[in-house]
């Protein structure tokens, strides 16, 4: 029998015969359009901070300002008096933010989705998702008790074939049916068919929740993401969820919908219940991001300018921009290049080059669709962006005329 370490080397030497080993990298800096990196300064094209707000000094100050009021540590969950006046006035700006009477928070977006899942559904009750959700969404209709079936990307015929026959044998008429999907998908850029998914929930009795982590601040003229973009009120999308470490630049996230939607989860998700609640200084600093976030709206014009520069750019190379009919407006820029070696050594190159892209391999995206995750935000100019594509096109040209297959990728001796 093997020792347990073991196990685990043997299970980890193959998923680096793989291509699929995962390293962390220290980053010596703030989030930025440059971040210093393993002692090295590089130009960033991989966080998700895309209105640039994570270093704000406004926001910045109401952290401070927030800490110096209520100490770091909330110290408790919100159900035992963790649950400050900061927590609530956001709580409040985000549902007058969202067109929503209520809204929650939740100490991480991946909790809120596990927490609103598990609360909604139980035995007996059907969840829909969209085959490339958000792990954290996927996870939450493993997790539940409900049955879980997952239906092709954005496609509402598919999906609503799914629900018809469920309705047709189900024994009881009180079988909820929650619909769920991310609003931009994460790892694509692409939309969800909102409009179109609303009303096949309509017409099915289902329950439609949207992860919008990726929407918020960057679609909607005031940033308010894919539900202001399509304009869909509370009836045509009673769930909206969102994370406040993107867009938002702080950490945290929020369910927005109606009065018994919010008391359900408060007393109901059990991420919400059994975890301390965030630090009350995030929720200030979050107030005030969430002002800059809608007034400046140059953040999201100009990274709109960025986008187009970036995909024409991209085009003109020859370079693959998502999959087949997928196409993204959004600053979620993939760049697909299939083969799990290949996007790992080009994702090296890179950042010996000094540009940042992430190397997104399976699990995280399905297998033969590995690519690069090239992210935009506010703060980059259009000649880092040319820059970038500069360099890309020349890794994936000196990378694709080699054996790629002889050559070791770097996680493999260490
Ligand atoms: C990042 C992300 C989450 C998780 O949010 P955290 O606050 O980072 O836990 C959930 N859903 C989607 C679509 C995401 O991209």
């Amino acid at each position: 029998m093997l020792s347990m370490d073991q196990q685990l080397q043997a299970k980890l030497a193959q998923r680096k015969e793989q291509n699929l080993y995962r390293q962390r990298h220290l980053l010596e800096s703030a989030q930025g359009a440059q971040v210093q990196v393993n002692g090295k300064t590089c130009l960033s094209f991989c966080s998700n901070d895309y209105l640039s707000l994570a270093s704000h000094p406004a926001v910045i100050d109401s952290l401070r300002r927030g800490a110096e009021t209520y100490g770091v540590g909330s110290g408790a969950s919100h159900l035992i008096y963790g649950h400050s006046h900061e927590h609530h006035a956001l709580e409040e700006e985000l549902a007058d933010f969202t067109g929503r009477p209520r809204a929650l928070l939740f100490s991480t977006g991946y909790m809120a989705n596990l927490g609103t899942i598990l609360a909604l559904t139980d035995k007996g009750d059907h969840i829909f998702e969209d085959r490339l959700n958000h792990a954290s969404l996927l996870d939450g209709g493993l997790a539940s008790r409900a049955r879980c079936l997952r239906y092709k990307h954005a496609d509402c015929t598919d999906l609503a074939q799914r629900m018809e026959k469920v309705g047709e044998s189900e024994k009881s008429s009180n079988a909820r049916k929650l619909v769920v999907t991310d609003g931009v998908f994460s790892m694509d850029g692409d939309l969800a068919p909102l409009p179109e998914l609303s009303k096949t929930c309509q017409q099915q009795q289902g329950w439609l929740m949207v992860d919008d982590a990726h929407g918020f601040g960057v679609l909607g003229e005031k940033g308010g993401g894919i539900a202001e973009h399509y304009g869909l009120d509370l009836d045509e999308l009673p769930i909206l969820m969102g994370t406040l470490g993107k867009g938002f630049g702080t950490f945290g996230a929020f369910v927005a919908g109606s009065e018994a939607l919010i008391e359900t989860l408060i007393q109901y998700a059990r991420t919400y219940i059994y975890t301390t609640a965030l630090p009350p200084a995030v929720a200030s600093a979050t107030c005030i991001s969430l002002k800059i976030l809608q007034r400046e709206t140059w953040r999201r014009e100009k990274l709109n300018l960025l986008i187009q520069r970036f995909r024409s750019g991209a085009k003109q190379l020859g370079l693959q921009l998502g999959t087949e009919l997928m196409n993204s407006i959004t600053p979620i820029q993939p760049i697909i290049l299939g083969d799990d070696a290949l996007t790992l050594r080009v994702g090296e190159q890179l950042r010996a080059k000094g540009f940042l892209v992430g190397a997104i391999r399976p699990p995280t995206v399905p297998v033969g669709s590995s690519r690069l995750r090239i992210t935009l935000c506010a703060e980059h100019s259009e000649q880092e962006v040319n820059q970038l594509l500069d360099a890309i096109d020349t890794t994936v040209s000196e990378l694709k005329s080699m054996d790629l297959k002889n050559m070791k990728p770097d996680g493999v001796d260490k």
